[in-house]
């Protein structure tokens, strides 16, 4: 008997040493694939409990989509929260858990609705895959629990699967949105653009390296939150920061110049006229085809100048009553910039209903308010009504 007992500690001992000399040699290849050879990485329990600590009295709790805290509102919350900050998205989701409140209802619903309650979001490709995404799920009859099925749907990359795995489903998976992205490279001062492969696969490792298996949801709550309020884009409050005794950028004064900044060519510019038709108190709007940008959602009808736009009008049998050019805006899309030029023309012979078809209509104002348009142009047209 006292022969097994000793035989079966010396079998765990040898395991226990095992196990740590295999998290070492992982710790190991993540120095060496980074080149930090000249720094002492932060062991994984070390840096957890620092930035436990630091959530437990400074995290953020009370965000609407923790209330309760479900795999669908985790997953709409992160899909909004791409390119968008929290105070931003609060109200929106509001406004999406009021109207969709389970996946079923935003299945069912019509995209048109969807993306009306996306307005105003940008990126509107993002509520067409959530919508296609819901209607997925909703036919597979559960919500899925791993990183294959959840990359699988529309929209759904490996940082906002990771989130909603670690973070509704307690499952031990590493996220890297923007807000992480910045905090390791900082902490662990990576030179690059971090939109790069190469860089991405570093930050990959360290975010899996780091990840735990214990409180992974508060973990991931918490690495999310120390980037959104302390570490920081521009000017990140190292003097408050947890990790501040083992941050490389910190230490090398460099928390200014990283995470490096994409080497940006000059965007183009798109210069186009958008037409106010008008009559009285009714406007003419079309909906955008699918897919580019401002998909399916309506808006001005847009020429290359105004006399393209003079010259459709005659077309359509519309008197052109009077007519007031709005100074030139500019909307700055990821890849190019708008110019558009306002054009109100006011027509009073009372229309020529032909003009309407599924994606063009007359609207009246009180109508506008309840369509999905994108911001520019809700703003463009409220002033029209002024
Ligand atoms: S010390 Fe400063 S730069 Fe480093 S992780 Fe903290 S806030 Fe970011």
């Amino acid at each position: 008997m006292a022969v097994y007992s000793i035989s079966l500690l010396k079998l765990l001992l040898d395991m226990m040493a095992f196990f740590t000399r295999l998290r070492y040699t992982a710790a190991f290849k993540i120095t060496q694939s980074c080149h930090f050879m000249n720094h002492s990485m932060l062991a994984p329990d070390a840096f957890q409990h620092a930035l436990l600590t630091w959530f437990d009295q400074y995290g953020r709790k009370d965000l609407p989509w923790q209330h309760p805290i479900t795999p669908y509102r985790v997953w709409i919350s992160e899909v909004m929260l791409q390119q968008t900050q929290v105070a931003t998205v609060i109200p929106y989701f509001n406004r999406f858990m009021q109207r969709f409140p389970t996946i079923e209802q935003l299945a069912d619903a019509p995209v048109d609705t969807v993306l009306q309650h996306w307005a105003g979001l940008g990126y509107y490709a993002r509520a067409r895959n959530l919508h296609t995404a819901a209607k997925n799920i909703v036919k597979q009859g559960c919500f899925p629990a791993d990183l294959a099925s959840l990359t699988a749907l529309p929209g759904i990359g490996l940082s906002t699967a990771g989130a909603i795995l670690s973070i509704a489903f307690q499952t031990a998976t590493p996220i890297l949105d923007g807000n992480v992205r910045r905090v390791f490279a900082r902490f662990c001062a990576i030179d690059g653009w971090t939109g790069e492969r190469d860089i991405i696969q570093q930050l990959w490792q360290i975010s899996r390296f780091y990840t735990p298996q214990q409180r992974v949801a508060e973990y991931t709550q918490a690495i999310m939150d120390l980037g959104a309020t302390v570490c920081t884009r521009s000017k990140p409050v190292c003097s408050i920061c947890p990790l501040i005794k083992n941050c490389l950028a910190y230490q090398q004064h460099k928390t200014a110049l990283l995470p490096t900044a994409k080497k940006s060519k000059p965007l183009p510019t798109k210069t186009v006229v958008l037409l106010a038709l008008k009559h009285q108190q009714q406007l003419y709007l079309e909906k955008r085809p699918p897919v580019g940008i401002w998909g399916g959602l309506w808006s001005l009808p847009e020429f290359t100048d105004f006399a393209a736009a003079r010259t459709w009008c005659y077309a359509q049998k519309l008197m052109i009553n009077h007519e007031k050019i709005f100074p030139q805006q500019r909307h700055t899309f990821s890849h190019y910039h708008l110019d558009y030029t306002p054009l109100l023309i006011e027509t009073d012979n009372l229309t020529n209903r032909v003009m309407e078809h599924g994606q063009n209509f007359w609207y009246n104002n009180t109508q506008i308010l309840t369509l999905a348009l994108p911001a520019p142009i809700s703003k463009l047209i409220q002033v029209f009504y002024l």
